[in-house]
Parts: structure tokens; C-alpha cells; sequence
């Protein structure tokens, strides 16, 4: 406005200077406002705001949706993202004696206050057995490691390898095994009580269907390449990679490493849209060009910084946002053309006399039309 505007009216009194006629500088004014201009961003935008909303899919600002026509890297959270989030315990086993039931109770108190799937699925467990869940002391949580408390005086720990080793616990012999058998298949976390390990506890949670559909799409919708991230270790991060066919995979990974991951990436010149639920993965959706939240489990953390919010547990609603996009610049870019092609052409008329100011004003207002239904085009997308 601050260039077009003192532009237009210089050039409405020029014509006017140079052929002294009235109805030429009308004309010129009338076409020259730019309606059409002006409509061709927004009612786009609109559109696919609309189309998005009903399948689920809830866009905060215009501006993520113009940032995801230029994302290329799609990186994606493992647990409550690219799996259900929804962990049962399937496994629990003593050390040295130790019966099914104390570790069950150990680690149902130590995980009471957190809102991990790992400690929702312990303490849903715990209740199942009839156990008594008791109040702890000193509660901490060592994101993508585990918990720890104070219960009558004896540190309380539930947590993955990592975590023991931060703490320089030792895993016994009989945990290591369990370990190397049990890693495939799901996460695993053990329980330590003062300084000994004294039970395991296995975990499983369910692929959603339609991961490996979603990343494929995703690839013939502009993405080059699909990362997992995952604080979960080596041996089930790279099961379910293999199974959804993501290109690279990323684990024993710490909220803060997941950050580092995505601006590492975004230096290296990728244009990175980030999916998550906000458990542990809430600074790296923040960090992304694009986030998405997983709207449904996901928490209010990764609802607030994500831009945009599935409210849906399909993933395939990601490359249908992909096309969505892309669509919505493609149509953003054509009105723009269009609408500074009539102005163009049309100032030039009225300068030479041939368009007069009644045909301006229809062929204005046509022209922001043009616009308007080219744009409604989005609401057909799928
Ligand atoms: P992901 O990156 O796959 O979403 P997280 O970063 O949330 O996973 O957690 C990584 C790992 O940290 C889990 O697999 C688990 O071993 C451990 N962990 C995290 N929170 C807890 C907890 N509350 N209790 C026990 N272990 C936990
Ligand atoms: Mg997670």
C-alpha cells in the first residue's frame, strides 16, 4: 500500500495532465484498486482453513500453512505419535526374590504423579492388581529417562538403561539379559530401589495403522525425507522403523537432543515440519518451521506451541495437509498473476481512452471475483 497507492495517484494526474480528460483518470482509478490483489491471499487461506477444519485438521495461523508448501522433512515423535501412545505393561519380572507385586508397587509410587504412557501404564496395572498405591516424597522427573522419589526414606527409581546409568546403577546380570530379550519388542524400564535393581518391567504399545501409509503419502506429497525420534533405545527404535519405512531413525534421544536434531537439520538447509503429542517433545515441535500436535492424547504444551493441531488420531491426515498447502500457494500465486495482469492491462487501457470508467468498474469487480471462485477451488481439495 505504501508504494502502490502514491503510485496509482501519480499516475491518475499524470493521464489526466497529458490528455486533460477527466473519465480517463476515473477509469484509471477504478481499475487500478486493488481488490483483487488484496483477496487473493486471504480468501485462499480461508478456504483451505475451511477444507482443513473438516477433516480434522485445525490451522492456527495462515502462516503455517504457507511454511508447510516449503517443508521437505518430516520428523515425527515415536511414542504417542508415530505408535498409540496407549502402553500396557505386558511383562514384570522380580530380581533376587523379589515378587511381581512389590515391583508392581514400588513402581506404581514412584510414577504417580507422572503423565508419561509409561507411568499411566504402570499405575493402570497396579490398580488392576489390587495394589496400594502410597504417597512418595521428592518427585522428579528426568524427561525421556524416567522418575524418581523418596519413599520412607529409600530412593525410588523407574527408568530405562539410560537412566541407570545416569545414576551410575549398574544392571545386574539377570537385568541385562531381560533386557537383550525384551529390547525388540517394546520399551522396557526397570525399577531400582536405593541402589540395587530389583525388577524389570516390559511394555508394548500398538503401531497406528496407518504410519507407514501416512509417511508414504507424505513422500509423493513433496517430502524427501521422514525421520523417527525416540528417547526409547536402539533395538525398538529400530523395529519400528523398519516397519513403517521411515528413511532415518534417531533414539536414545533426550527432549533437548530432539531440539538440537530439528535446528541441526534446519541448518543443514531442510525446511523441517515437526509431529508430537508434547511428552518430552514439546521444545522440538516449538524449534520445527511447522509443528503439528497430535490433538487428541497430545497435551495442552504441544496444543498451545504447535500451529497446527490434528483432531484426529489419523496420520494421514499429514500428507493430506502437504496437498492442502501446496494447493493453497499454487492458487495464492495465480490469483496474484492474474489480478496484476488486469490491473496492468487495464491502466493501460484507460490511459489510452479505450476502457471507459463504467467497463473499468466491471471489469474490476470481475476480476476480484475470478479471484474469490479460484480460491473456493480449495474447498474441493483432498
Ligand atoms: P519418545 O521419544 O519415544 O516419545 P520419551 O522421550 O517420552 O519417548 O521417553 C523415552 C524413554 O524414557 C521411554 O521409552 C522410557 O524408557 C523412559 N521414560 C520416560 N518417562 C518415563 C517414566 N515416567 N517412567 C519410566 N520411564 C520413562
Ligand atoms: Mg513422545
Amino acid at each position: 500500500a505504501k508504494y502502490f497507492t502514491p503510485t496509482i495517484l501519480a499516475l491518475g494526474i499524470m493521464v489526466y495532465a497529458l490528455t486533460g480528460d477527466p473519465l480517463r483518470l476515473a477509469s484509471v482509478f477504478v481499475i487500478a484498486c486493488p481488490c483483487a490483489l488484496v483477496l487473493a491471499t486471504p480468501t485462499a487461506i480461508a478456504a483451505s482453513i475451511g477444507n482443513s477444519a473438516r477433516k480434522g485438521i485445525l490451522i492456527r495461523n495462515g502462516e503455517s500453512l504457507e511454511k508447510l508448501s516449503n517443508v521437505d522433512s518430516l520428523v515425527l515423535d515415536k511414542t504417542g505419535t508415530i505408535t498409540r501412545g496407549r502402553l500396557q505393561v505386558v511383562d514384570v519380572v522380580g530380581f533376587g526374590g523379589h515378587s511381581e507385586s512389590e515391583i508392581m508397587k514400588f513402581a506404581a509410587t514412584a510414577e504417580k504423579l507422572s503423565e508419561h504412557p509409561v507411568a499411566q501404564a504402570i499405575i493402570s496395572k497396579a490398580k488392576e492388581m489390587g495394589i496400594e498405591i502410597e504417597d512418595a516424597k521428592c518427585f522428579k522427573v528426568n524427561p525421556g529417562l524416567g522418575v524418581q522419589v523418596e519413599c520412607e526414606g529409600v530412593n525410588i527409581i523407574v527408568g530405562n538403561d539410560r537412566m541407570l546409568k545416569n545414576h551410575s546403577i549398574s544392571l545386574n546380570r539377570e537385568g541385562e539379559s531381560y533386557l537383550e530379550r525384551r529390547a525388540r519388542i517394546g520399551t522396557t524400564v526397570f525399577v531400582v530401589q536405593g541402589n540395587s535393581v530389583i525388577g524389570a518391567i516390559a511394555l508394548s504399545d500398538t503401531l497406528r495403522e496407518n504410519a507407514k501409509d501416512a509417511l508414504r503419502k507424505s513422500k509423493s506429497n513433496g517430502v524427501t525425507k521422514t525421520v523417527m525420534l525416540t528417547g526409547d533405545n536402539e533395538l525398538v527404535a529400530k523395529s519400528i522403523g523398519e516397519q513403517i519405512g521411515v528413511d532415518e531413525v534417531q533414539f536414545d534421544l533426550m527432549p533437548s537432543d530432539k531440539v538440537d536434531y530439528v535446528t541441526e537439520l534446519q541448518a543443514q538447509g531442510h525446511h523441517v515440519a515437526m509431529v508430537g503429542d508434547g511428552i518430552n517433545d514439546a521444545p522440538a515441535l516449538a524449534s520445527s518451521d511447522v509443528g503439528i500436535a497430535m490433538g487428541l492424547k497430545g497435551t495442552d504444551v504441544a496444543i498451545e506451541t504447535a500451529g497446527i493441531v490434528l483432531a484426529t488420531d489419523d496420520l494421514c491426515r499429514i500428507p493430506k495437509l502437504f496437498r492442502i498447502s501446496r494447493a493453497t500457494m499454487r492458487i495464492i500465486k495465480t490469483n496474484i498473476a492474474i489480478a496484476m495482469t488486469v490491473n496492468v492491462l487495464g491502466i493501460a487501457f484507460s490511459t489510452y481512452g479505450i476502457l471507459p470508467p463504467l467497463l473499468a468498474s466491471v471489469v474490476h469487480e470481475s476480476n476480484a471475483l475470478v479471484g474469490l471462485l479460484n480460491s473456493l477451488r480449495l474447498l474441493r481439495v483432498d
